[in-house]
């Protein structure tokens, strides 16, 4: 077996499931983290934290760790550093395979207004508000975009996030911080209880946090769905353990 080391650009559950697999296989794993969320859930393997310094750093980094190849196993709305990663493997010559889990789709019984970005999921909002004096929003895109909707003042937020705000909140709100995953049960119970209208949220995929989905389905609420932007280029697996058997036949 090769002795060279693989990066797995993280901050997700297939990420972390990833390093499981090739540290169980005795492979030298690396997995980046960018070090927003203050308490991370860590992989098994080696964890570096912070930003490399942009497509040259990460490019040295690639060659000064002997990397043999690359996993771009990031969040699916996290799109400067995959873009990096393309340029940076492509520079140094270094395999680079994408990971990102299925995309969500409308199932019977769903009223999902689908958005091809998040600023036009706070036009929506300000849109329903605007018809709507008393409308409540559960809002779940996390911590990085709350702030597109700060603007909307007649409307009530519920924000869900695992570290609190660092930017504007809309005016009338009230945070709620977890971390999932969730049960369909218990967002249905937090649905009710803040007698929600209409539930707002990024289309990330996975399994982990679905349930906000079957819950309002069973409510019928609409749901503003913003769309993921394109994929990056080259190759792609769509769960951990094919992105695992392909760095196994790549370094075999
Ligand atoms: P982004 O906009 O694509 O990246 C911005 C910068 O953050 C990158 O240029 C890079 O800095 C640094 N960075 C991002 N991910 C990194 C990683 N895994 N390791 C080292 N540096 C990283 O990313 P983002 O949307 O802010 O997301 C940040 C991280 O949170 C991602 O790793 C992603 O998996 C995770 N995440 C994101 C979301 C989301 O909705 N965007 C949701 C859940 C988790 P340099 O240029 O200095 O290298």
């Amino acid at each position: 077996m090769s002795d060279g080391t693989i990066l797995i650009l993280g901050g997700t559950a297939e990420a972390r499931a990833l390093a499981g697999n090739l540290v169980s296989d005795g492979r030298q794993v690396v997995t980046s983290l960018a070090g927003r969320v203050k308490d991370p859930a860590l992989p098994v393997g080696d964890v570096r934290i912070g930003g490399f310094g942009g497509v040259d750093g990460l490019a040295t980094w690639l060659r000064d760790n002997n990397c043999e190849a690359v996993v771009d196993a990031t969040h699916p709305f996290a799109r400067q550093i995959s873009a990096n990663a393309t340029a940076a493997a492509g520079d140094v010559d270094v395999p680079l395979l994408t990971l990102r889990r299925p995309e969500w789709r409308p199932q019977p019984g769903d009223r999902w207004i689908d958005v091809p970005a998040i600023a036009d999921a706070a036009r929506t909002v300000a849109a329903m508000a605007a018809d709507n004096s008393t409308l409540r929003v559960f809002l779940t895109t996390g911590r990085q975009d709350v702030d597109v909707f700060a603007d909307i003042a007649d409307a009530w937020f519920l924000i869900r996030l695992v570290d609190p705000p660092e930017r504007a909140v809309p005016r009338h709100h009230q945070i709620i911080r977890s971390r999932g995953p969730y049960t369909v049960d218990g967002e249905l119970d937090l649905m009710r209880e803040h007698k929600i209208d209409v539930v707002v949220t990024k289309n990330s995929g996975g399994p982990l946090v679905q349930s906000k989905l079957d819950a309002a389905r069973q409510l019928s609420l609409p749901v503003v769905m913003v769309r993921r932007p394109a994929p990056a280029h080259g190759e792609a697996v769509d769960t951990a353990s094919a992105a695992a058997t392909w760095v196994r036949q790549l370094l075999s």
